[in-house]
């Protein structure tokens, strides 16, 4: 750097804060496409996608009303919730569930916080036969 000048400097500042912007710009619509995502399965829309278990972060001990356990979809950005895991990965809405719980609201550990210690409320897998 020290071989720039003045000029090619605030150049490089300029890019950086363009680039900056950008990549906020894409993280915001992707966290809106995953919110539209979670609106259609909890409403029950017939063209909406529920969520694969990988494509949630799971709750280490909270859960819904319902027994299953809290999740929200990885890149629903910062302004996002916790829901039911049964219904993002089912989305059968019908039994009675807990409200979504916004992160601003909430403070609710999820299972990647080592204070964790490994605890998780991700369905266990169950191999029959
Ligand atoms: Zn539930």
């Amino acid at each position: 750097m020290k071989n720039k000048n003045d000029e090619e400097l605030r150049k490089i500042i300029d890019e950086g804060r363009t680039a900056e912007q950008e990549l906020n710009l894409r993280l915001y619509e992707e966290g809106e496409q995953v919110k539209e995502r979670v609106k259609g399965v909890f409403l029950g829309d017939a063209n909406a996608v529920v969520f694969e278990d990988n494509e949630l972060v799971w709750a280490a001990t909270s859960r819904c009303q319902c027994s299953a356990g809290l999740a929200y979809p990885k890149n629903i950005g910062p302004n996002g919730a916790w829901y039911c895991s049964s219904v993002l990965t089912s989305g059968d809405p019908d039994e009675v569930h807990s409200e979504p719980k916004p992160f601003m609201y909430y403070e609710i550990k999820s299972e990647k916080q080592p204070s964790a210690k490994g605890a998780t409320t991700r369905p266990i897998l169950v191999t029959v036969g």
